[in-house]
């Protein structure tokens, strides 16, 4: 098509009251979420490209034969609704228990890149009847050496959080009683953020744990985790305070207490001790 007959084009669809133009383009693939999985998926989106500025010309030729508009673009994708009450059968296998989950990890599980560098699986630890569990992004480099979610400056911190709260609200619990564990299993080199398809991977591990301990309540600690459980986008800032739910099951978004241990985020500090002391008297009162 000469530009000639591109401004006759447009100049033909602007009359009519079209005033936006699309063309297919190369597939460019992000991260969209998807409601049910739960679990990041690659979604095709379509990339929107602005017509030229037609100049007004006094007399444009004839318009052309009007040809087929182009596809519009895709719908914007689904945003996850904040609870996902598909069932996930193949994720819970019948009579699985956490013994065969870590089973069927194996000893040197090698289904993603973080198994290049790690050097323990961090599984989860705590009390397997526990009500209560919490769900980290994954393990940094004291977890990575013990093999323990949670030991580091951070676990430090969610312990005194679990701790400090529970007696100060008057609850009989130590972080003892409850179960911790992670999105990821493995540590991610210089703690980087777990990429989808890592999350993805070890993601079915974490649902299966988590259908097999059946607590009363779940917390997400940070974004990864919220990410990991609700298939939302949405930051901890808008999730937090209010309960979401993990199929049945109520989860709250809080902080996470790698976040917290900075130290302008004492607002934060402040929010996540009222978000965890809502969870404890939801769960043990
Ligand atoms: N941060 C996490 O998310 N998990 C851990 O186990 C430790 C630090």
């Amino acid at each position: 098509m000469t530009p000639d007959q591109l401004r006759a084009y447009l100049s033909f669809y602007e009359d009519l009251g079209v005033t936006d133009v699309y063309r297919r383009a190369p597939k460019v693939y992000e991260a969209n979420s998807v409601v049910g999985s739960n679990i990041e998926k690659l979604a095709p989106v379509a990339a929107r490209v602005e017509p030229p500025p037609a100049p007004r010309v006094a007399a444009p030729p004839p318009p052309p034969p009007p040809a087929p508009p182009q596809a519009p673009p895709p719908p914007p994708p689904i945003q996850a609704m904040p609870t996902s009450p598909a069932p996930l059968p193949s994720l819970a296998p019948e009579g699985d228990t956490l013994l065969k989950i870590l089973g069927d990890i194996g000893p040197d599980c090698r289904r993603c890149r973080l198994c290049e560098q790690r050097n323990k699986i961090v599984f989860g630890s705590g009390n397997e009847a526990s009500p209560l569990v919490f769900v980290g992004e994954g393990p940094g480099a004291d977890e990575d050496a013990s093999g323990l979610p949670f030991v580091g400056r951070a676990g430090q911190l969610l312990t005194q959080m679990i701790d400090g709260t529970a007696s100060k609200e008057g609850i009989q619990i130590t972080r003892k009683d409850v179960y911790i564990c992670n999105v990821v299993k493995c540590r991610p080199p210089e703690n980087r953020t777990p990429q989808p398809d890592e999350m993805q991977t070890c993601g079915e591990f974490l649902f299966r744990q988590l259908m097999v301990l059946k607590p009363k309540a779940i917390v997400a600690l940070g974004s990864t985790a919220a990410k990991a459980l609700l298939g939302t986008k949405e930051g901890v800032t808008k999730l937090r305070g209010n309960w979401q739910k993990w199929h049945d099951i109520p989860l709250m978004v809080t902080y996470h207490p790698s976040y917290l241990l900075r130290p302008y985020n004492q607002e934060a500090k402040r929010e996540a001790w009222e978000d965890l002391k809502k969870v404890l008297h939801f769960v043990y009162d």
